[in-house]
């Protein structure tokens, strides 16, 4: 029998934070993928056969010490205000202590509808469900904080989107659901009580060592420059930065619209909803202070003296730019191979970026090339000559200011600089292929991201930039 050590202690938060929900059975659940090194990390025992773990991964069948609930949330979506959203397509199973005494939500997503639901069916389509799958264990590879997928089934059952789609469930696995709308939701409430249990609850579950709103802000706020100015290290534009998308924990959420840079453009946009740029690839920090500025409103009521919890948050939120700076200075630091701090390290840096830009340079290949034995090739690739030999030795130079040797540089740089990412055009072509029935391509590419920073010649194509024909233009979010 399959087990999973649960212990609910959402569940047992006040029955404002949510409804009880059980999950909604599908017809005829299949499995796809289940993920055994997250199982055994989690200390879950999958014990059945596929279509054991495929009723229970659809919902169909509920583990023992399970307390499924749908979370409530509100959230500012592209800067507008919803005072009431949550889990309208998703459950929370319960929680599970893993060995090592981590605790870890265990969701469902697309297992049918719940309160808030709102116009919506509850359920996801298998695109979505491939997508978040290989992206969320992508990044988890990287080495950047993200929710995890569990497993992925099909439903047997056809569910309606654009045209007729296959329907899918995802478990997702996380540190925690608690997003910086929740805290909005009770705040917005002027549920001092709900906002207070709240607080104690994520201070104890993410950061023990924190002390009052002060504290969490200030944790969240390092948690945050630390995770944008990673994804920003592989290129990666989270698409949908709505405060209900983002975590207290610091872990990235909500892979919808996701996409990573080919050809490196500061102001890249894919999703189709983000008419604005509002989430551009170089905007990512500022919204992420924009969103924390909006969890100290929302901490407010916390405080007993307003007018000195304004003046300290207010200071608290505009020290964001100078945490992100710092970090995103680190994680440059490291993909040139830089050890010690330099005054003009990051000015390099913004050099070769901008030079990359303007040559039409893949951000991912161009990194990788110049993690190699030949880095004086790093920009052959490029669509247009732009002047890089110059840049070269101003690199070569401060690397020499290091000391260090040709074989530590190269190991150095290719442990941060990824050979693989998951393309944009790769992981459409494995959704095309799951959709017409074929697994395949999903099976090949989420095997092959379990280890990105490994060349090997067995993956060229899929490390390869997409073809001008390839491209992947615009994402959708396809819930
Ligand atoms: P997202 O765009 O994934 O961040 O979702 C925003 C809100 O819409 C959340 O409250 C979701 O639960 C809800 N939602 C998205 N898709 C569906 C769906 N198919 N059925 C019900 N609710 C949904
Ligand atoms: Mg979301």
């Amino acid at each position: 029998m399959t087990a999973f050590p649960f212990d609910n202690s959402y569940a047992a938060l006040p029955d404002r934070f949510f409804t009880r929900q059980a999950p909604t059975p599908v017809a005829d659940p299949g499995l796809i993928a289940v993920n055994q090194p997250l199982a055994d990390r989690l200390g879950i025992d999958l014990d059945g056969s596929d279509a054991d773990l495929a009723q229970i991964f659809a919902g169909n069948v509920v583990p023992k010490g399970a307390e499924p609930l749908a979370q409530v949330y509100g959230g500012h979506q592209f800067g507008g205000w919803s005072p009431q959203l949550g889990d309208g397509r998703a459950v929370l199973l319960g929680e599970v202590v893993a060995p090592d005494g981590a605790r870890f939500d265990v969701q469902l997503k697309g297992s049918g509808p719940t309160p808030y639901s709102r116009r919506g069916d509850g359920r996801a389509w298998l695109g979505p469900v491939i997508r978040e799958y290989l992206v969320s264990e992508a990044m988890a590879a990287l080495g950047i904080p993200t929710t995890r997928a569990l497993a992925a089934v099909t439903t047997g059952e056809t569910i309606l989107r654009e045209g007729p789609m296959p329907g899918a469930v995802l478990t997702r696995v996380a540190a925690s659901h608690i997003r910086v709308g929740t805290f909005q939701y009770f705040a917005a409430r002027q549920d001092t009580e709900a906002l207070q249990a709240l607080l104690d609850h994520t201070l104890a579950r993410h950061y023990p060592d924190a002390e009052g709103p002060l504290g969490l802000l200030n944790a969240v706020l390092q948690a945050h420059a630390e995770l944008v100015a990673s994804w920003m290290g592989v290129g990666f534009i989270h698409g949908v930065m709505n405060t209900d998308n983002m975590t207290l924990s610091g872990e990235t959420i909500d892979y919808g619209p996701c996409a990573f840079v080919d050809t490196y453009e500061a102001g890249k946009v894919f999703s189709s909803i983000d008419q604005f740029g509002r989430y551009a690839y170089a905007q990512q920090p500022q919204i992420a202070a924009w969103n924390l500025a909006q969890l100290a409103t929302a901490l407010l009521p916390l405080m007993p003296d307003r007018d000195a919890a304004i003046e300290a948050f207010t200071e608290a939120v505009n020290g964001f730019a100078a945490r992100f700076d710092a970090a995103w200075h680190n994680v440059l630091r490291a993909k040139l191979g830089l050890s010690g701090q330099g005054d003009d390290d990051a000015a390099l840096a913004f050099d070769l970026l901008q030079r990359m830009e303007q040559g039409g340079g893949d951000f991912t290949q161009t990194f990788r090339a110049l993690s190699g034995p030949e880095p004086e090739r790093a920009a052959e690739a490029w669509a247009a000559p732009a002047p890089f030999g110059a840049w070269l030795e101003s690199w070569k130079a401060r690397l020499a200011q290091d000391g260090v040797s040709e074989a530590e540089r190269i190991a150095r740089m290719q442990a941060v600089n990824p050979a693989l990412i998951p393309r944009n055009h790769r992981v459409e072509e494995a959704i095309d292929a799951a959709v017409a029935g074929d697994f395949g391509p999903f099976q090949r590419l989420q095997a092959a991201l379990a280890e990105p920073f490994r060349d090997r010649t067995e993956i060229v194509d899929l490390q390869a930039a997409p073809a001008p024909s390839e491209a992947v233009l615009r994402t959708f979010c396809g819930t």
